[in-house]
């Protein structure tokens, strides 16, 4: 069994990536998704966050999330607050889906994450594999493919880590400046690499 860390900045095509590794047969673990999971009605963070924020986050039984990030956009101590109750729990998901896949039988791993969560990849035998594109090309595709303005896609790309400077602790990188086509090839390669084959 194979584990790799997915990582990449919004518009690097990360999950492009993630999907031809799902198409390759890998099962792909997403942490946008444990996002989500973590604030349900009913769980541990969902009780955790009410109590820290109170009920006036709540709207129709669930957390609001637009509002609890207005709350804490502005205000770092907040942030910190709500971040020490919701990462844990979202390296718990992750872990959890993590072993059920395995469980299951999977023999490659991915575990799909943004760049925040890179440093908290699962375990020493965990490979980084990291999708890039240049700024310009991350806009671009932004712009066309998600209908962001240019203003948008800038203020969300610059929000992120700087990305060089992450690039290079991954262990593979994936060069996602060129055609679709160019980047399955490498996707490929690595799988190859991946599975032992
Ligand atoms: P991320 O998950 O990193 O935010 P996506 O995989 O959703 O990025 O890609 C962002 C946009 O760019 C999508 O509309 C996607 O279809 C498009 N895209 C991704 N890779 C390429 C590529 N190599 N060539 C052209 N368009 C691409």
């Amino acid at each position: 069994m194979k584990l790799i860390g997915l990582t990449g900045g919004v518009g690097s095509g990360k999950s492009t990536v993630a999907g031809i590794l799902r198409e390759l047969g890998a099962a792909v673990i997403d942490a946008d998704e444990a996002t989500h999971a973590v604030y349900e009605p009913g769980t541990a963070g969902f009780e955790a966050v009410v109590r820290e924020f109170g009920e006036s986050i709540v709207r129709d039984g669930r957390i609001d999330r637009e509002r609890l990030g207005r709350l804490v956009f502005n205000d770092e101590e907040s942030r910190r607050r709500l971040n020490a109750i919701v990462h844990p729990l979202v390296r718990e998901w992750m872990a959890a889906r993590t072993a059920e896949a395995i469980e299951g039988g999977a023999q490659v791993v991915v575990q799909d994450v943004p760049l925040r969560y890179e440093s908290g990849l699962e375990g020493p035998s965990c490979s980084v594999v990291r999708v890039y594109a240049p700024e310009e090309v991350q806009v671009e595709r932004l712009v066309k493919g998600r209908g962001f303005t240019e203003e948008r896609a800038r203020a969300v790309i610059g929000a992120q880590l700087p990305i060089d400077e992450k690039r290079r602790r991954a262990h593979h990188v994936i060069d996602n400046s060129g055609t679709p086509e160019q980047t399955r090839s490498q996707v490929e390669e690595i799988w190859a690499q991946m599975s032992g084959r």
